[in-house]
């Protein structure tokens, strides 16, 4: 007996043509996680709901499950944030990053948990306004990190545990470290940098909002080089534990 289909909310983050007509199209789901799904005929210009199944669209879809991808019937926008995303460059890479991020953190997530979907979905649309792209993009990957159990240390040190504040960071480390611990090849951030994570790790948004008006009346720049400087810790540690950690669950997941 076939199974039943079932509706979930989803976000498009990878299409790619399937045959004369069709396309596979990777979603991320809010109840069922990562989802590989086909769309029949959604490229011939009949197609009712073809041009919805795109990046930053997120929607209402229909799914009948199958042996090795899903069928889309059909799909209701429930948001589009393209617009205000895809005429700026910086919002436009920051937004392909959130999905890019997104969807190699799902592949270690349980997938009944709307988490990781409600996460993506709120911070596309901030991504929209957001005085500061990559910080809000920094945010997200950070609190996510931390959804996956994989948070880095920012003010005890991650290795002994001494309280900060610590002026190292390694990821293979756990993040902030002390001057006892620290490997070699640490990076040696001021200690605003890994404050200035923490606030975004915690959603402290008033914080953030005023050391940047503090900079910006002093006009000394020290928050865009803060800023800069946490984008590259955030990022090395995605990094090191989506290599570390995802790889294998990845390479099993495409086999
Ligand atoms: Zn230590």
């Amino acid at each position: 007996m076939r199974a039943p289909s079932f509706r979930d909310r989803a976000l498009v983050v990878r299409t790619h043509d399937f045959g004369e007509a069709d396309r596979v199209v990777v979603l991320l789901t809010r109840g069922n996680g990562l989802v590989r799904c086909v769309a029949k005929g959604v490229r011939r210009t009949r197609s009712r709901f073809g041009s919805r199944l795109q990046p930053f669209v997120e929607l209402d879809v229909q799914l009948y499950p199958g042996r090795n991808l899903h069928s889309i019937t059909g799909a209701d926008t429930v948001a589009y944030h393209g617009a205000g995303l895809i005429e700026d460059y910086t919002r436009y890479t920051c937004a392909c990053a959130v999905l890019e991020s997104a969807e190699r953190l799902a592949v270690a997530e349980s997938g009944d948990d709307p988490w990781l979907f409600d996460a993506s979905a709120a911070t596309l649309g901030r991504l929209r306004t957001a005085p500061d792209p990559t910080v809000e993009l920094d945010s997200f990957l950070l609190r996510a990190m931390g959804h996956a159990g994989w948070a880095p240390s920012l003010f005890d040190c991650a290795q002994c545990g001494r309280p900060g504040p610590h002026h190292a960071f390694h990821p293979a480390a756990g993040g902030a470290v002390c001057g006892t611990c620290r490997p070699p090849g640490a990076a040696t951030p001021d200690e605003a940098v890994l404050r200035l994570m923490w606030w975004l790790t915690h959603g402290s948004w008033a914080a953030v909002d005023e050391a940047r008006a503090s900079s910006e009346r002093s006009g000394d720049g020290m928050f865009t080089d803060f800023a800069g400087q946490a984008h590259q810790l955030v990022r090395a540690h995605l990094q090191w534990h989506l290599e570390h950690r995802v790889r294998s669950l990845d390479l099993l997941d495409q086999g």
